[in-house]
């Protein structure tokens, strides 16, 4: 379960520290943590009272239910050797930070506005956080994600980036519609796609045409 609304009646810049020490919940949970657990070390008890937005991976979003911070938790596994350097990390997100993530999952959009809010995304958090919340939208709400296709299909062509053609690749295969979608963003901006973008339109073609449309 989410929670989004923030009580945020003022908006003053410098006022979140105080506000987040004094929340009974979250309080005690500092800017930023790590802890091994590999060598058994835990996050305070208060972690388990944060909420999931439950996107799946080991790059979760987390909002404490008191003031509504928002938490991003990575998992960092070894992957070799014992696992005793195993670690975890959290990380409250500034209030500017927060805003836009919830703005991303959850504000009411029109492409308009979805095309600044994804530059905006893209250029105040890490690429990898925005990268993950799309990718649980492709399941949770494509059409959600519809709106940011124009964007993202720009940014794609702009940068040939791996973790952009997972994203809009899961988009396409499923769904056949949103394979033509893809396809016709990715070729109508008159610009030559990378080898990336080109193999990720091949693609697209194939579920397109195999969908039936
Ligand atoms: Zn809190």
């Amino acid at each position: 379960m989410v929670l989004v609304k923030r009580p945020t009646p003022k908006k003053k810049e410098g006022t979140v520290v105080n506000q987040k020490t004094l929340c009974g919940v979250c309080g005690d949970l500092p800017p930023s943590l790590t802890v091994k657990t590999g060598m058994d070390e835990r996050f305070p008890e208060s972690f388990g009272r944060l909420q999931s937005f439950d996107l799946g991976s080991d790059r979760e979003i987390y909002q404490c239910p008191g003031c509504m911070s928002i938490f991003e938790w990575i998992d960092e596994p070894q992957y070799y050797g014992s696992g005793r350097l195993d670690q975890e990390s959290l990380t409250r997100l500034s209030e500017e930070e927060a805003d836009l993530v919830l703005a991303l999952w959850t504000r009411p959009l029109d492409s308009l506005e979805a095309d600044s809010l994804l530059e905006t995304a893209f250029a105040r958090l890490p690429a990898g956080l925005v990268t993950n919340l799309f990718h649980a939208l492709v399941y949770r709400d494509p059409r959600r994600l519809g709106c940011f296709l124009p964007a993202l299909a720009a940014r794609f062509l702009g940068n040939d980036e791996s973790g952009l053609r997972d994203l809009l690749s899961d988009y396409g295969y499923e769904n056949p519609k949103q394979a033509a979608l893809i396809l016709e963003n990715l070729a109508g901006k008159g610009r030559t796609p990378g080898p990336l973008a080109g193999k990720l339109m091949e693609r697209c073609r194939g579920w397109s045409q195999a969908g039936g449309d």
